[in-house]
């Protein structure tokens, strides 16, 4: 059957007054009433081990949301079995009838349980209200929706046939279960990693990061209502490495959607490789992992673009984006202007809980976390070659909060020009403004990433030349605005380099991933 491409779900503002706004009030308040009980889904039963972690807002430690209950190498090893026993029927569901089940997720989501995701997002992920109405409602609403849109395209995809022969192909799923790896900074990519596999017929271990199992739960929730199956996602809680040694030496391991950091990446496709003999069929890897986006500004841009694209390309949800603005190489045109700019502007970003829909900025997700970034800023202000501009304050005591950190550089590789940070850290260099050629060199060189960059320009000419030239520094790529926020079904989002296989997140690119095309031929 065909499924048109639908619309993008539309964002609701929250604005002051809006039911909206009451509305999420009043779903932030109910969580924070109770403490939830998060079980495992295993098979479709609620699995309880009584070992469990608990689950705080990251931007009031001292609130317990709930906890979840941790699994063993015994429930890793039955996610595996249910998976298993669910293939057969589940492969073999009429197609319209699976896409059913994905569109009235996506349905409910809209509707039923918009704020009970975004307060999940909000309370579990410290993201202010816009950023998770974009995330965990919008983006996974699309995500299901244009799925099932691209799928519908790929399955009416058939050969041609001849005089006395037909042609035809079988877009089958995968011979075995796929494992989805999910991260914590968007509710979206972790309903998307396990649905788009599911979505074509494959069943699925699904192990979301510790930060985001309070969205996580709600997902598995909205799912099951929706009508999936028992068995064809099972959501599992245990350790990343123990679960990636059962899956992965597993025969009927047949794929990995993955998004998350580059080296656990790199371990998870050695330790696949040195299994590979194992396996039944050769495992999909996809993954998204780490990115150093930059943004370019040329000597011709328009100053108020660039202030934005730097200060919400690199602030929004604290900076804890792979697409995240974190180098920025300005013009010496223009560079005092943009700074004083850009300081002012920070200034107006108040910082608190998500609770309080003023503040633009939360807290960062982790205690982990929190130590790296303060680290790298404690660094820079030891370091007399590099300037703090803005921020450089920190505190742990009520939440993870970090003020959004200017770091300005002169040298053009100074470690915070290179490393990914994941946090409000954006470290600016000012260029030559007559040396755009050697400064585009400089960007494409400078990091082993290559997932989101922008170029902030008038000059049509600087526009076409870094289009051009940075063609592989960035498998999304922005004129005149922020690298973040792409939206599905309009910039399929990925990136290449090192970071990741750059299979398109919400598009066919992604879909064809987790299909097994069978041809068959017929003569008459
Ligand atoms: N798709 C998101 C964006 O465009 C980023 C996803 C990520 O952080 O992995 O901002």
């Amino acid at each position: 059957f065909e499924y048109a491409a639908p619309a993008n779900e539309p964002v609701l503002n929250y604005a002051p007054g809006s039911a909206e706004r009451a509305a999420l009030k009043k779903q932030l308040a109910a969580f924070k009433a109770e403490v939830a009980d998060i079980p495992m889904y295993i098979g479709g039963k609620e699995i309880r081990t009584g070992k469990t972690v608990d689950l705080r807002p990251p931007h009031e430690i001292k609130h317990k949301l709930g906890h979840f209950h941790m699994g063993e190498a015994s429930h890793v090893k039955s996610a595996i079995a249910a998976a298993l026993a669910a293939r057969e029927k589940w492969a073999n569901m009429e197609w319209e009838q699976r896409a059913g089940i994905f569109l009235r997720a996506a349905e409910l989501l809209a509707t039923k349980y918009r704020y009970h995701i975004n307060a999940a997002t909000m309370l579990g992920q410290s993201k202010n209200p816009y950023q998770a109405e974009i995330d965990s409602a919008c983006e996974l609403i699309d995500f299901l929706r244009y799925n099932v849109h691209f799928l519908s395209e790929i399955y009416r995809q058939q050969p041609a046939s001849a005089p006395g022969i037909h042609n035809r192909t079988e877009y089958r799923p995968l011979e075995g279960f796929v494992l989805a790896v999910t991260p914590f900074n968007f509710t979206a990519i972790a309903g998307n990693l396990p649905t788009s596999a599911a979505m074509c017929g494959n069943v699925v271990v699904w192990k979301p990061a510790n930060t985001q199992v309070f969205a996580a739960n709600t997902i598995m929730k909205v799912l099951i209502e929706a009508g999936l199956p028992d068995g064809v996602i099972n959501l599992v809680y245990a350790g990343g490495p123990l679960i990636g040694e059962i899956c992965f030496a597993d025969p009927h391991f047949a794929g990995i959607h993955f998004t998350g950091s580059t080296g656990v990446f790199q371990t998870m496709w050695k330790t696949i490789g040195e299994n590979i003999s194992k396996y039944k069929s050769y495992p999909r890897i996809v993954g998204e992992t780490g990115g150093k986006d930059f943004v370019l500004v040329h000597k011709s841009a328009d100053v108020a673009i660039a202030v934005t694209a730097l200060a919400r390309g690199a602030f929004e949800y604290q900076g804890q984006k792979c697409s995240a603005a974190s180098r920025a190489y300005i013009p010496s045109n223009l560079a005092e202007e943009i700074k004083s700019k850009l300081v002012a502007e920070l200034k107006t970003m108040k910082m608190g809980t998500t609770e309080d829909f003023s503040n633009f900025i939360n807290a960062v997700i982790d205690e982990r976390s929190f130590d790296k970034i303060a680290t790298y800023i404690d660094n820079a202000k030891k370091d007399p070659t590099v300037k703090i501009i803005a921020g450089g304050n920190y505190s742990k005591t009520e939440g993870y909060f970090i003020e959004p950190t200017v770091i300005e550089a002169t040298d053009p590789k100074y470690v915070t020009m290179c490393e990914e940070i994941f946090g409000p850290v954006l470290t600016i260099h000012t260029y030559d403004a007559e040396k755009f050629e050697e400064i585009m060199v400089t960007v494409d060189t400078t990091s082993e990433y290559a997932l989101t960059g922008a170029i902030i320009a008038q000059d049509r000419y600087a526009v076409e030349l870094a289009t051009k030239k940075l063609v592989n520094s960035a498998g999304n790529f922005y004129i005149n605005d922020k690298p973040t926020g792409a939206v599905v079904g309009q910039q399929p989002f990925g990136g290449a380099r090192a970071s990741g296989t750059n299979d398109k997140a919400g598009s066919m690119l992604n879909l064809y991933r987790w299909l097994s095309a069978r041809s068959i031929k017929e003569t008459f």
